[in-house]
């Protein structure tokens, strides 16, 4: 998608260092970290929202949660972390371009 800032992160023209990446899916850090850490894990397949989910965009889901657990511990958060996925304009989501967040680093709240 042309003007998706996620798109140009994943195209590399946008720089931002990936701490995995694979056929299908980059890990990022966010730039505006809520917690002491806070990743990005991005499909490199562009769709706007959670909510477009389908069979083959399911897929894509299910290898992000079967990585990231996988990377939880590289990634520092062997002590636990949360998974969240912001969905539309009452979800908090801010970047028309599936994602999943993950927290951790230090012991979360109720938020
Ligand atoms: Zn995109």
């Amino acid at each position: 998608m042309e003007n998706c800032v996620f798109c140009k992160i994943i195209a590399g023209i946008i720089p931002s260092p990936r701490l995995y990446e694979d056929d299908k899916i980059i890990v990022i850090r966010d730039i505006e970290p809520k917690a002491k850490l806070h990743y990005l894990c991005i499909p490199k397949t562009h769709f706007a929202s959670f909510s477009e989910m389908d069979g083959e965009k399911a897929e894509i889901i299910k290898h992000c949660f079967e990585k990231i657990p996988a990377l939880a511990g590289e990634l520092g958060l062997q002590d636990g972390y949360r998974v969240i996925i912001n969905q539309g304009e009452n979800g908090g989501q801010t970047v028309p371009h599936m994602h999943i967040h993950l927290l951790g680093g230090e012991v979360l709240g109720d938020f």
